[in-house]
């Protein structure tokens, strides 16, 4: 595979974009063949300025679920576009989205919109504090919420203060929860959580039962809102709130990515008990107004309504994690697969369990130069565009890496990427 224009295109990227390119979409700790410029996207397969196809298992980093380029999601956006698109006002398409969402999600009964995902934790968060004028939030530690000064993992050119009200508790320990929620004392705003654990690098998963209605009950005895920020995995588990499974409800939930298919739109839900302090937070935004994005969700609310993507995605999702877990044994690699079987998280294991950061690597080097773009240290996401063929083309390509796997000691690893992926492994 040819990737002659790619990179003279990522030469050019280094004279005018900071870095070379800047955050999650910045390729620099991924294997030395993964593109970073696509010039197609179609279904569940992405195209680089080399001609190369590759069978995208990220999905865009979630926005993607019906396929890129959707007929009917894409029509419903040009159509509205030709008509109003962002003007001086909002067009009904605003209200229609409100009530989809209103109809479709247990605890909801109103829904702003705005943009990206950090919008919409940044809006709840504050909407918790304008609760009941309390201060103090509690997260999960290194749980990703976004790029904002009070979330993101890298704190470069933050001065620390926009988190002096936050306390961390360990994911999926309910202890550990209800100490932090003692250390806030009388200054409980809120708690935020995402519905799974689905962090870079480490195992991913569901909480328990018991963790989930921990914090319900933690914020009904302290009067402070229960967020769940929905981003990533919204409408990937289940067509309400992730943790309608376990018979807990929100008072915001948090919704981005794949809401309309690939087209700029998140939303907050929110219950009518936080209705009145959502309507006296000042929030906006240029675009969060635009229509063809809510026409675009609105076609997208009604495939996820009436589609099988749900079920079809977790199928292929376990084609995909047995496969694996047969390939990585018949070639005595030890694999960890973790996450739900559509969002899947994969990575090698070393005999000691610890990441095999070159095997990795490695693997996905060789994957990517075969047509697959598989990610080494983020889950992935499963697509309802992708069919059984993909899997098993998928399958074939990883039993190719497996068999053809140097050495560990002879793989090279970029050493800034293997650096900071070891930190991270040794902080997790
Ligand atoms: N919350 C979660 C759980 C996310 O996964 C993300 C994005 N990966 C965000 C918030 C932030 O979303 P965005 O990048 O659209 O701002």
């Amino acid at each position: 595979m040819g990737q002659a224009k790619g990179k003279a295109l990522f030469g050019r990227a280094q004279k005018v974009i900071p870095g070379g390119m800047y955050g999650h979409q910045s390729t620099a700790l991924q294997s030395p063949s993964t593109p970073q410029f696509f010039s197609k996207a179609e279904g569940t397969y992405l195209w680089d300025y080399d001609g190369n196809r590759y069978i995208d298992l990220m999905s865009g980093y979630g926005p993607n679920l019906f396929g890129y380029a959707h007929a009917e999601i894409n029509a419903a956006f040009a159509s509205q576009l030709a008509e109003i698109d962002t003007a001086t006002g909002p067009s009904a398409r605003i209200i229609e989205l409100a009530e989809a969402y209103v109809d479709q999600i247990a605890h909801a009964e109103w829904a702003l919109f705005c943009k990206n995902g950090t919008d919409a934790t940044s809006i709840a968060l504050r909407t918790a504090r304008a609760y009941r004028g309390k201060r103090k939030v509690v997260l999960a530690k290194d749980t990703y919420h976004g790029a904002a000064d009070w979330c993101t993992p890298f704190q470069t050119g933050t001065i620390g203060e926009e988190r002096s009200h936050f306390i961390y508790h360990e994911y999926n320990n309910a202890e550990s929860l209800e100490q932090a929620v003692r250390e806030a004392g009388d200054d409980l705003a809120g708690i935020m959580l995402t519905p799974i654990r689905h962090e870079v690098i480490v195992d991913n998963g569901e909480p328990t039962a018991e963790y989930a209605k921990c914090a319900r009950r933690l914020c009904d005895d302290h009067d402070a809102l229960l967020m769940i920020d929905e981003v990533r995995a919204g409408f990937r588990l289940e067509r309400e709130c992730s943790w309608c499974r376990f018979g807990v409800d929100p008072d915001l939930s948090m919704w981005g990515k794949l809401l309309a298919n690939g087209h700029p739109i998140s939303a907050v839900l929110g219950s009518e008990k936080a209705r009145g302090a959502a309507s006296k937070v000042y929030v906006t935004g240029s675009f969060w107004f635009s229509a063809a994005p809510m026409a675009a969700a609105l076609k997208t609310l009604e495939l996820i309504q009436t589609t099988d993507y749900l079920e079809r995605t977790i199928d292929l999702g376990l084609r995909l994690r047995e496969g694996l877990d047969s390939i990585s044994k018949s070639a005595g690699l030890p694999i960890s697969q973790t996450g739900p079987a559509q969002m899947p998280l994969v990575m090698f294991n070393q005999e000691n369990g610890q990441r095999d950061i070159p095997i990795t690597y490695a693997f996905c080097e060789i994957a990517v130069e075969h047509g697959v773009y598989f990610h080494p240290f983020h889950n992935m996401f499963i697509n309802a565009a992708m069919t059984a063929a993909d899997i098993d083309q998928i399958l074939e390509v990883a039993d190719r890496a497996l068999r053809s796997m140097p050495a560990r000691d002879a793989i090279e690893i970029n050493p800034a990427a293997r650096a900071a992926l070891e930190s991270f492994v040794a902080e997790s």
